[in-house]
């Protein structure tokens, strides 16, 4: 792709790979994401600019995309509910990255938090604006808000920028010393499948979905960004993996997947569930 930049294992930096080649079938002319054969990590190599991708998003959020379609709320409010279950969203004040139409906001409003959304669409930042929130019109290449928040929250987004360190970096930024960081993503590997394989890849670009999650290297990254792990939802019997990380002291950990048992999960699934 023009402009594009090669990316070595955002994980653990290895250059070696293996080509998911069971992805041609479904992604069309795209490059298939590669495994890493030293981490285990899904992940696309070629990316452009991450302004680039953010226009191509918009375009797909212009085609009909919504967070009220009943899937996508329910998934926002199983979130809200993991989080209040387990530390209570009441009184603290929330940011949330890549924040949509405010659909995840509106609901810990109703739970007595303070909230704000990080989106860079202007219609969406409105739409922010219009539940009473505060709304930072910018990405994540933009300068970190001065205001510091008791929560981040990362929701079906990670796996969608270009660089996941360096969102995990600027959540960080954001959050006070004793602050939480909750990331939630549907890309989960290494567990049931939840759809047929066809409809877990996409035509879209490539570098719209550079990254795929397992628990552990999912782990592995909050691990590298100085969260330590506080709360994972149980994942296996839910269609979204969650995590939650406390920002502080973090003993550095080597998760890992084989990187054979990742293809062979993928090539099981192609079988079983095309
Ligand atoms: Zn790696």
């Amino acid at each position: 792709m023009k402009n594009s930049q090669t990316f070595n294992c955002d994980l653990c930096d290895s250059s070696n790979y293996t080509v998911l080649e069971v992805a041609r079938k479904y992604i069309g002319d795209n490059e298939p994401p590669v495994v890493c054969d030293n981490c285990g990590f899904c992940y696309v190599r070629q990316r452009r600019p991450a302004k680039e991708i953010a226009e191509d998003w918009n375009n797909i959020f212009g085609e009909g995309y919504t967070s009220e379609w009943p899937g996508v709320k329910a998934r926002l409010f199983y979130v809200a509910e993991f989080f209040d279950q387990n530390y209570g969203w009441k009184g603290k004040n929330v940011l949330d990255i890549g924040a949509g139409e405010g659909t995840f906001l509106k609901f810990i409003q109703q739970r007595d938090a303070w909230v704000s959304g990080l989106e860079p669409s202007l219609e969406n930042c409105n739409k922010i604006e219009g539940l009473g929130a505060k709304a930072y019109c910018q990405t994540i290449e933009d300068p970190v808000p001065d205001e510091k928040f008791d929560v981040v929250t990362i929701l079906w987004t990670l796996e969608n920028c270009q660089d996941c360190m360096r969102m995990l970096r600027f959540a960080r930024e954001c959050l006070k010393p004793d602050g939480q960081l909750v990331v939630a993503t549907g890309s989960r590997l290494m567990v049931p499948f939840k759809k047929p394989l066809s409809s877990y890849f996409s035509k879209n670009p490539a570098d719209t979905h550079c990254f795929r999650w397992s628990k552990k290297t999912l782990a592995r990254i909050l691990n590298n960004s100085n969260f330590w792990l506080q709360a994972t939802n149980d994942y296996e019997q839910s269609d979204c993996l969650v995590m939650v990380g406390g920002r502080g002291y973090c003993v550095k950990a080597p998760f890992a997947d084989r990187a054979t048992a990742v293809i062979d999960f993928f090539n099981r699934w192609d079988r079983e569930f095309p």
